[in-house]
Order: C-alpha cells, then structure tokens, then sequence
C-alpha cells in the first residue's frame, strides 16, 4: 500500500458529511483514510464506498475484526464488496479467525492488517503480554501488514523485530494520545492519526504541521 506523506487519516467522525468535508480538506496531502465503527455504524457501509468513489483514496476498515472464522469470513466479504481495500483483524482470537479474513480478502484482492497491540493505557493489561506471539502468528499466516502502537516505542520495536523489515507496519496514537510522528517513523512505515487532524479547526493545516514535524 503507498501511503502518501506517511499519514492514514482515522476518520472516527460521526456523520457523512462532515467525514467528505475533512477528507475533502486534507486531500491534497493525503490518500489513505482508515474508517471504523463510528463512521459505519453512523451512516452506513456506504459511506465507505462514497469516500471511495468521490477521493479515489486506499481505505482501510478499522473493525478490528474477533470473532469465529466463519462470521469472520462474513464480515470481511461485505467489508470488501463495499469496496475497501484492507480490513484490520485481530490477532488474538487466533490463526483460525486470522485466516478466514486472508482467504476472504485473496479472494477479493485484497489486504488484511493484523493487529498486534493497541494504544491505548488498557492494552497493557492482556494483549501486550502476547503482542509478539501474535505477530510471529501473523508472520506464520504469510501477512505482511501489521498494526502496532505509536504510543510505546519500546513495544513498537519489538514489534518491528518480529515482522522484520520488509513487512508493512502501521501505527496509531499518534497526536491526542501522545505519539510522536517523527519517533513513530523509525519503525513504523506509516502512522495513523485521528482527532489531531479531524477535531482540528484547519485539519489541512494539521496535517501539513505533521508533515513538517516528520521533516525537521
Ligand atoms: O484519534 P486518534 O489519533 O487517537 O485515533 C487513533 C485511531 O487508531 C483510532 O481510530 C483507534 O481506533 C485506532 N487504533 C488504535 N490502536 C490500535 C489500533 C487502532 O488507537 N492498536
């Protein structure tokens, strides 16, 4: 996935049209834009394929998917039909579940992220402990896309060494949570940022101070 300037726009923004305004906005700098639960559950599998058809950008959907293999399987063909491009998947529930999603997005010529760790302070509590059996999971499976936290660099390096070089690594937290761009960059290939661009007043001007900061 080219990931232009090295920024995923998260856009966990509640409502169609504010979601096409700010990518609208940032469009100039950026061609990949992650969409979870809020915007879906807000408006609609459709707005993925809106998003998709007026930006002509890479999406990625953030439904951190968990469940049997079969439902997994399920929940990734419609992801894709809708249009998407990659679909995050959790590692924990298993090389089972974790497969599904692969043979669904085979299928549709598409990408699955596996997602090793999370941010957010919580994530410490059960799935750090397993973050890089995980990923060596993910490495096993043949993925080569991974998602890990800005927000720990210590847990984010580990994480590289695991995937080794060649693999695709994204990372979130960046901005509102505490991560560094610059920082984030030396082992993730792209970093993903949220409410530091979308909660913005400017979120083009956002972006291109993020841009700046990767650059100094
Ligand atoms: O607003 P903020 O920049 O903190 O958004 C981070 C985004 O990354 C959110 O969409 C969140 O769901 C997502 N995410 C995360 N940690 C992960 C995977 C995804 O924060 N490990």
């Amino acid at each position: 996935m080219e990931v232009e300037n090295d920024i995923i726009l998260a856009l966990d923004v509640l409502n169609r049209t504010e979601a096409l305004r700010i990518v609208e906005s940032v469009s100039d700098y950026l061609n990949t834009i992650k969409i979870g639960y809020p915007l879906v559950l807000s408006e609609g599998l459709q707005s993925i394929t809106a998003i998709k058809e007026e930006f002509n950008c890479s999406i990625i959907a953030d439904f951190k998917v968990a469940d049997i293999p079969a439902t997994n399987r399920k929940i990734a063909d419609v992801t894709f039909e809708a249009g998407t491009d990659a679909i995050i998947v959790q590692g924990f529930v298993g090389d089972d579940s974790a497969l599904a999603c692969m043979n669904s997005a085979e299928k549709y010529g598409k990408d699955v992220f596996l997602l090793t760790e999370m941010s957010h302070p919580g994530a410490s509590m059960f799935l750090q402990q397993h973050a890089e059996d995980i990923a060596k999971m993910g490495v096993d499976l043949g993925i080569t896309n991974f998602v890990g936290p800005s927000t720990k660099l210590d847990r984010l390096e580990k994480i590289r060494s695991v995937i080794g070089k060649d693999s695709f690594l994204i990372s979130p937290g960046v901005g509102t949570q505490g991560g560094d761009p610059k920082d984030t960059l030396k082992f993730a290939d792209a970093l993903i940022v949220g409410r530091s661009i979308y909660l913005s007043e400017d979120p083009k001007k956002a972006v291109e101070d993020i841009i700046g900061s990767i650059k100094s």
